[in-house]
């Protein structure tokens, strides 16, 4: 029987898996499918306290991962398929078919971006295409760009990015925006902010520098555009990973898990930590946090059992 099971291997999971290794719980990590989490896919991160030179999102994340390691952190490289209660403990059910019991689990399997799917995207994720523009924002300081997006997280990053860069232009694929009304008239008063309704890209354009513009088609007309900018920034949503827990574990109806403040769920013996639980700030500082907190009351709960 292990003591600690955290499900998913981002900033928070790592943080858990330091926290619960100094507490001698001998965790053991499922990696998962999105090995390091989000920030693998971000270049310079420059938000984390301690680096004023900024730092590698995947150096960050692999030192993070040593550190966990250092302490007694082991890892499986697999999926969680399933999660189910028995008794006084858990059954970790993995895609290769094997089981792991634990007395306690810290969920920490993220959320992973939407993507918009098209081929150039790929090309120049990381280097103009960003899911993050808190992350990466700085880095267009007095360019053009673009923000993908009708909701909320689309508004409030353009707001965001309006400060920073020269000309922000929002594209939305309806005639409407989804964001609620007072994020979408703060945006709609902003000078330099452009709405583009019923528009997609079609392709995004660019050389060895990185982004140079987009290709964009009316979804009414079909008649297209190119528009001059350097970076796209993607706030079509996020899909947390929550389904191996579906049925046990409470979710909100975007399918986040529901925590408490000291991050529990309403299962006992389980706590949820990062991006799995937070659609608001999604960032890696916070996840971190969150890591920690749930490390900590996990520990109180095992020596409880003892
Ligand atoms: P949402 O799911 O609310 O919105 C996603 C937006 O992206 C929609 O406009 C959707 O268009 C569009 N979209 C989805 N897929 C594509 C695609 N392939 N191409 C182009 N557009 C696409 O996600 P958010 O991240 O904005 O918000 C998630 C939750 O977090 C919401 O409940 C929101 O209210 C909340 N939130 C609250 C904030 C706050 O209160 N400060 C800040 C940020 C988020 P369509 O409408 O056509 O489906």
């Amino acid at each position: 029987m292990e003591e600690l099971v955290i499900i998913g291997s981002g900033i928070s999971g790592y943080t858990a898996g330091i926290y619960a290794a100094r507490a001698k719980l001998n965790p053991i990590i499922v990696d998962g499918l999105e090995k390091g989490g989000q920030l693998t896919l971000t270049t310079i991160v420059e938000n984390i306290p301690g680096f004023p030179q900024g730092i590698d999102g995947n150096e960050f994340v692999n030192n993070c991962r040593a550190q966990a390691e250092k302490f007694g952190t082991r890892f499986i490289t697999d999926n969680v398929v399933k999660v189910e209660k028995e008794d006084n403990h858990f059954k970790v059910h993995l895609a290769n078919g094997d089981l792991i019991e634990t007395i306690a689990i810290i969920i920490s399997s993220g959320a992973s971006a939407r993507w918009l799917n098209i081929e150039s995207e790929k090309e120049f994720k990381g280097k103009g295409v960003s899911t993050c523009a808190t992350c990466d924002g700085f880095f267009y300081k007095g360019k053009d760009v673009i923000i993908v997006g009708g909701g909320d997280s689309a508004c409030e990053e353009a707001h965001y990015l309006s400060k920073l860069c020269n000309k922000v232009n929002i594209i939305v694929r309806k005639d409407k925006m989804r964001a609620s009304h007072i994020m979408r008239e703060r945006v709609e008063k902003i000078n330099n902010i452009n709405i583009l309704y019923n528009s997609k890209i079609e392709e995004i354009l660019g050389d060895n520098t990185g982004v140079t513009g987009v290709k964009l088609i009316n979804n009414q007309n079909n008649e297209t555009s190119n528009i001059d900018v350097h970076g796209v920034f993607l706030a079509i949503g996020h899909v947390p990973n929550t389904k191996f827990v579906e049925g046990l574990v409470d979710l909100d109806e975007h399918g986040f898990v529901k925590t408490n403040r000291d991050l529990s769920t309403n299962v006992k013996g389980i706590w949820a930590a990062g991006d799995v639980q937070d659609p608001k700030y999604k960032q890696a500082i916070t996840a971190a946090g969150t890591g920690c907190q749930a490390a900590l009351e996990a520990q109180k709960y095992i020596e409880s059992k003892e």
